[in-house]
């Protein structure tokens, strides 16, 4: 059987990390399995969705490198809700409901009070044709929840948790439509789920519950069609910030902020394949070997800690190994591709490369030095155009020069650095003084 897997963001907003693993879990899992990876974007949500997000996160996919093989919108398959839903009422797995939030509410408060669990007590099972039709005739339009079959226990085999059981009679009948005819979320993703034929939902913790609803949405929708089987469900438990908590920050943070912070997309896939499993995370690993090891099993149930400082170090883990062609269009015109390996092992950040173009190309703007420094520089002059340059000159310059004038330490670097970059901190030396050259640095001691 092929694995069909789905990504299935509501565009209320913009994708945060969070988002961006679930999305990254199912994508691996689907090309470890040679299967198919779905986009669907849940708008039905007409009042919330907004189009500037739908092109948000197509554009974030695309950057992380994420390629779905189809894509699919919640909004333009109403009529194909609808006709469930019809099948739905007839078995009366539906129903008409007319209370409002205040009514809900207080009902709530008082089983709450008396130590009840605060569960939809059915009352509107008890109407009849003739109290419906009154209400249609007052213009009340009903909202309508699904009937969870108290008799049958819930049970799944989770992928990461293990065996789930719930018992339908300590929950609430959902909501999967309101009195506006708009959707929920719950009835309309299981709808799609059996018509996509996804064969493996993998989402967050924090849809368990929506899973034991969703499962009896789904025998109740397949006993139209024989004996189609569930998909499988995993529930990879939460992000959480440094702090421990699913964070503010955690909550908000985006491809569009970690991009422009200099993170490379293949960082934070590093980082976030890894996450919450027992797996090291290897910078070294390209997405296509991150798929080939992917694995449930490797998942924790412990909360997987989020560590901004940790994807600083994949991140330049990742960009001292991106090849010239990954980056060259983001590189200082005229950069070529020597001088790219050489920066590369000393940069955080890819724009880190301008400011070496800088220091290396010139013109630089050293201070003015006192005459003792300018003797100082001299005598480096003069050394500079005796020692061998083939081989790191900066270690023969400096040690020359501490044989000679008997400085060390900052009186010897700091004004070494200052007259071949114009700056008193910078890139390490070592890599760049070959990148300047024998004759730029000479005259650059020399004046
Ligand atoms: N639109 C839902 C969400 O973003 C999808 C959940 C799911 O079924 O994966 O939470």
């Amino acid at each position: 059987m092929t694995i069909v897997t789905r990504f299935a963001p509501s565009p209320t907003g913009t994708l945060h990390v969070g988002n961006i693993r679930t999305a990254l879990n199912n994508w691996l899992l689907a090309r470890r399995h040679g299967g198919r990876f779905l986009l669907r974007i849940d708008d039905t949500d007409a009042e919330r969705s907004r189009e500037e997000h739908v092109h948000a996160i197509r554009a974030d996919l695309a950057w992380l490198g994420l390629d779905y093989d189809d894509e699919q919108r919640q909004s333009a398959r109403f009529a194909i809700y609808q006709a469930a839903m019809d099948r739905l009422i007839a078995d009366g797995r539906v129903y008409r409901c007319y209370e409002t939030q205040a009514e809900l509410d207080l009902r709530r408060k008082v089983l709450l009070s008396r130590g009840l669990p605060p569960i939809y007590d059915r009352a509107a099972l008890n109407l009849t044709e003739a109290d419906h039709a009154a209400r249609a005739a007052a213009g009340e339009a009903p909202h309508w929840r699904f009937l969870l079959d108290h008799d049958t226990p819930i049970t799944w085999d989770d992928g990461i948790r293990g065996p789930q059981t719930f018992d339908p009679r300590t929950m609430s009948d959902p909501v999967v439509r309101r009195a506006d005819g708009s959707w929920l979320y719950m009835l309309p993703s299981v709808i799609d789920d059996i018509a996509m034929g996804v064969t493996d939902v993998l989402r967050g913790e924090d849809h368990v519950s929506n899973t034991a609803t969703q499962v009896q949405m789904f025998q109740a929708l397949n006993n139209h069609r024989g004996a189609d089987p569930m998909p499988r469900f995993a529930h990879a438990a939460l992000l959480t910030g440094t702090e421990g908590k699913l964070s503010k920050r955690l909550r908000s943070l985006g491809v569009a902020e970690l991009r422009e912070s200099g993170i490379e997309p293949e960082a934070l896939i590093a980082l976030l394949a890894r996450l919450g499993t027992s797996d090291p995370i290897d910078p070294a690993l390209d997405a296509d070997h991150l798929a080939a090891a992917f694995d449930l099993s490797r998942f924790g149930r412990a909360p997987a800690r989020f560590d901004e400082l940790e994807l600083e170090r994949v991140n330049a883990g990742v960009i001292h190994r991106l090849p010239f062609a990954r980056v060259a269009d983001r590189l200082p015109a005229g950069m070529d591709e020597p001088t790219w390996l050489t920066i590369r092992p000393n940069l955080s950040r890819v724009s880190e490369a301008a400011d070496w173009w800088q220091v290396i190309k010139g013109p630089i703007a050293p201070p003015d030095f006192d005459s003792e420094t300018r003797d100082f520089l001299t005598e480096a002059a003069a050394c500079a155009a005796t020692i061998d340059w083939s081989q790191d000159p900066w270690s023969a310059l400096t040690a020359m020069l501490k044989d000679r004038t008997g400085r060390k330490g900052k009186p010897l670097f700091l004004p070494l650095r200052q007259a071949l970059t114009g700056m008193d901190h910078g890139p390490d030396m070592k890599a760049l003084l070959p990148l300047i050259g024998r004759d730029e640095a000479l005259a650059r001691l020399r004046t």
